[in-house]
């Protein structure tokens, strides 16, 4: 079912929404909180979209050793004895990172969907340490020390529910980590289709802003201790504790800045586009060549 089948915001409640986007899918904004998500109408061409491999997992899957190594400099101070703690990557893909956090020597489990990717993952860790299902239907005795989730939780279609269901994961004094794209770069809302910055992705069910993504967790009982951006991402550190989505107040003015924000992120991913276009043209006998084209 799709989350906005209620017609109301997830976060908020609210039900007075701003169109981002509007083309097989729509964008929307929610103008008392600023929580964007995908509202679709029609689920059959976001369905297309879903099973449309162009988008999916292209860059999460791909071997990236530095990502890795600076996502293991960010984990490392809240787990500077990385001896036996336990460990859950929820949407591990294909546990590069997992795998790279078991050398610390921390006991690991990855939770993944994909067949082909745990077993991956599985043959890098060790299958026992791998669970192919939805976190839905993940079962364990294990209290973990840290909770990780990489560019998994904007793919999530109930995150309020989903955290509900990490909390009982998670030890008293341990940390859930959120790896999310940052809207506050032109990559975070616009996905590059065939060289255009056009399209927002369809998997991302939900955009997060730092201030919508902290509430969302404060009222599940999460409170946010750290927040690091960089170009591409944003990062953010939680820990059980005291519900503080006092931000949700103020959220309705914040909206009108994330507004304004997103028309400055479309006027320069127009430019973008544009500027792609004329390299196109220009290249364009190049591209046509036969001796290159059928590489
Ligand atoms: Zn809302």
């Amino acid at each position: 079912m799709n989350h906005l089948a209620s017609g109301h915001c997830t976060l908020c409640r609210g039900n007075d929404f701003k169109i981002l986007f509007d083309r097989e899918f729509r964008v929307l904004l929610c103008k008392s909180c600023s929580l964007m998500f995908i509202g679709s109408g029609d689920e059959t061409d976001l369905e297309e979209y879903y099973h449309d491999g162009y988008y999916y997992g292209i860059k999460k899957n791909r071997v990236d050793g530095l990502s890795t190594r600076r996502r293991i400099k960010w984990l490392s101070p809240y787990l500077d004895d990385w001896k036996n703690k336990q460990v859950l990557e929820i949407g591990c893909g294909q546990g590069h990172l997992l795998k790279a956090i078991q050398n610390q020597g921390a006991r690991v489990h990855g939770i993944e969907p994909s067949v082909p990717d745990s077993l991956i993952a599985g043959s890098l860790s060790g299958h026992e340490n791998i669970s192919v299902c939805m976190l839905s239907d993940f079962q364990t005795d294990v209290v973990y020390d840290a909770v990780v989730l990489i560019h998994s939780f904007e793919h999530m279609p109930h995150p309020m529910m989903t955290l509900q269901q990490i909390r009982p994961l998670l030890k008293p004094n341990g940390y859930l980590f959120v790896e999310v794209p940052n809207f506050f770069s032109t990559t975070g809302f616009y996905r590059k289709r065939k060289g255009v910055h056009s399209y927002p992705s369809p998997n991302h069910l939900f955009i997060y802003t730092p201030g919508t993504l902290i509430a969302m967790l404060g009222k599940n009982g999460f409170e946010n201790i750290s927040s690091a951006y960089n170009y591409h991402n944003m990062r953010l550190v939680f820990k059980p504790g005291q519900d503080r989505s006092a931000f949700m107040e103020s959220g309705a003015t914040f909206y009108k800045k994330v507004w304004a924000f997103f028309l400055v992120l479309k006027f320069v991913a127009g430019v973008k586009n544009l500027v792609y276009r004329l390299l196109r043209l220009f290249k364009h006998r190049r591209y046509t060549n036969p001796a290159t084209r059928n590489k």
